[in-house]
């Protein structure tokens, strides 16, 4: 240190000065851009526990009501008060019997005999080797993870996009998952993995909009899903299909203790059919950093005129794979563009994006189109 100091011809008091300068700055932008993002998730978590014990201490209250009065009895169309309801529906719904024949001119089923609700998820670290092993037996699943059913016609072309930087340990893991879950229910599908390179901020609407322009060179798709690489669904009964509306499939997630964070929650899994996202121009393409860009989808699904629909119950169940932040900032503007300003079809246009290559995406500040305030 000491020579270090001569070398640079410094005195103790500028080297602290330094230092103190140094620590000061880099604790401010950790409090400006990271901690927001922590903060919003335990925030939700928090809440999430709140809502959990006032509908519990709900329910011990109905309970005890029910018990103790004497002209109501429990029976099975009483539901503990301000639960959804739902979650007890979702239960009677007939699936297919194991002995079903299936037939190659027919569409594929919905609801499928193999489709057996609640699935043990499983997020210990695996290589990509032992995947490769491991689906390389299965002859039919062909390079780029693109599989199709033989026994019968799929409901769905489905192309699974996934945003990506940094994160090598939970695409293994996400495969794993996924390919079986996606076989089971007999659609057909591919992954499309959109890694960002650079240092700039994430901007996970624009890698869907590389992903979509990208998946649509490759094949004739009809429903595109939008999916975290870190969110596994823990029901295989939660269809990856499409439909007449917009679907939001990570309806609970285990970090937000399965609950519905807010009304407008499109985040972690989505799904349009290729109309309906051309319908309302993609994803906003000016979220730099996380946080926000869902949440203007939401905007821009209801601007066009949809709903959105969510899994019934237990089936819209998420785990989250931990990880921490990595290095990720927080867009700062999207309180002011969640506004309403940015869902204005013009501002962001999936045709306007510049395609190269998925693994070089990369496009500079200046060339995104301007947003107006
Ligand atoms: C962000 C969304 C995010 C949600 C849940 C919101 O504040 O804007 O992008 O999905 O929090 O974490």
């Amino acid at each position: 240190m000491s020579v270090l100091r001569r070398m640079m011809r410094v005195s103790n008091r500028s080297l602290l000065a330094f230092i103190f300068f140094f620590s000061l700055s880099s604790s401010c932008l950790y409090f400006i851009y990271v901690a927001p993002g922590i903060a919003n998730t335990y925030l939700f978590m928090v809440q999430a526990r709140g809502i959990m014990l006032r509908e519990n201490v709900k329910t011990i209250g109905h309970m005890i009501r029910l018990y103790t009065n004497k002209n109501t009895t429990l029976n099975g169309t009483d539901y503990p008060e301000g639960n959804n309801s739902s979650d007890y529906l979702v239960q009677t719904t007939t699936y297919l019997p194991e002995n079903f024949t299936y037939s190659p001119y027919l569409p594929c089923p919905e609801k499928l005999p193999y489709m057996r609700g609640f699935l043990n998820v499983n997020v210990s670290e695996v290589s990509f080797d032992e995947i490769h092993q491991l689906f390389s037996k299965d002859l039919d699943i062909e390079p780029g993870g693109h599989w199709r059913p033989k026994d019968c016609k799929p409901r769905w072309k489905v192309a699974v996009l996934i945003p990506f930087r940094n994160r090598h340990e939970h695409l293994p893991i996400f495969f794993l998952h996924l390919i079986p879950m996606l076989q089971k229910q007999r659609l057909e599908f591919a992954f499309y993995v959109i890694e960002q390179t650079g240092t700039q901020p994430f901007n996970r609407a624009m890698l869907f909009n590389v992903g979509f322009k990208e998946a649509m060179k490759d094949s004739v798709w009809d429903c595109v899903i939008f999916h975290d690489v870190d969110h596994l669904p823990e029901n295989d009964r939660n269809y990856y299909g499409c439909g007449e509306m917009p679907r939001h499939f990570a309806a609970k997630l285990d970090k937000y203790m399965y609950i519905l964070p807010y009304k407008e929650f499109f985040g972690g899994v989505s799904g349009l059919t290729v109309e309906q996202f051309r319908r309302i121009n993609g994803f906003p393409n000016a979220f730099w950093g996380w946080g926000g860009e869902d949440d203007d989808l939401w905007n821009r699904v209801h601007y066009a005129g949809y709903n959105v629909t969510r899994p019934e119950g237990d089936l819209g169940k998420y785990k989250s794979i931990p990880h921490h932040h990595r290095g990720e900032v927080q867009f700062l503007g999207r309180l002011h563009f969640r506004r309403g300003n940015i869902h204005t079809p013009a501002n962001c246009r999936i045709e306007g994006i510049v395609s190269k290559p998925v693994k070089q995406f990369f496009i500079s500040k200046r060339r995104f189109p301007r947003v107006k305030s």
